[in-house]
């Protein structure tokens, strides 16, 4: 969770034109502006937005996705139907349709990404059996 270590500091632009300085000393977060200054509470319990944001922000960076794999897209030689798979993350994505035709998009999400691939995997092995070809 820290995004600080311990002893270090980083700045935020606030309301005022000086920026803000939030710092980590031993694990208590604390901020320079009045709000943090301000409160009543024990400081290792204050929090302020500035903290709430910068924090949050770093939290959000550690959990961004890896890039989602492209589809990949078969179609039905005879018929002229097309069909697609995509993993994006723990769902599997289907779409299908007519050539020139509406699709019809399908999401089906599982426990993880591992048994996410597991699934389409398994659809393109049927797909390619029953003599769709990739494009
Ligand atoms: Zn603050």
């Amino acid at each position: 969770m820290p995004e600080l270590a311990d002893g270090e500091t980083a700045r935020v632009q606030g309301s005022a034109a000086k920026p803000y300085e939030l710092k980590n000393v031993g694990g208590v977060y604390s901020c320079s502006c009045p709000a943090w200054r301000n409160q009543s509470a024990g400081i290792e319990r204050r929090t302020c937005k500035h903290l709430r944001a910068y924090r949050g922000a770093e939290a959000v960076g550690l959990r961004a996705e890896p890039a989602a794999a492209p589809a990949r897209r078969f179609v039905e030689p005879k018929s002229g139907r097309y069909w697609e798979v995509a993993v994006r993350g723990d769902d599997v994505v289907l779409r299908s349709g007519r050539k020139d035709g509406p699709a019809q998009e399908k999401t089906k999400t599982f426990a993880d990404a591992a048994a996410a691939q597991k699934h389409a995997e398994r659809l393109l092995a049927e797909k390619t059996a029953e003599g769709w070809r990739e494009e």
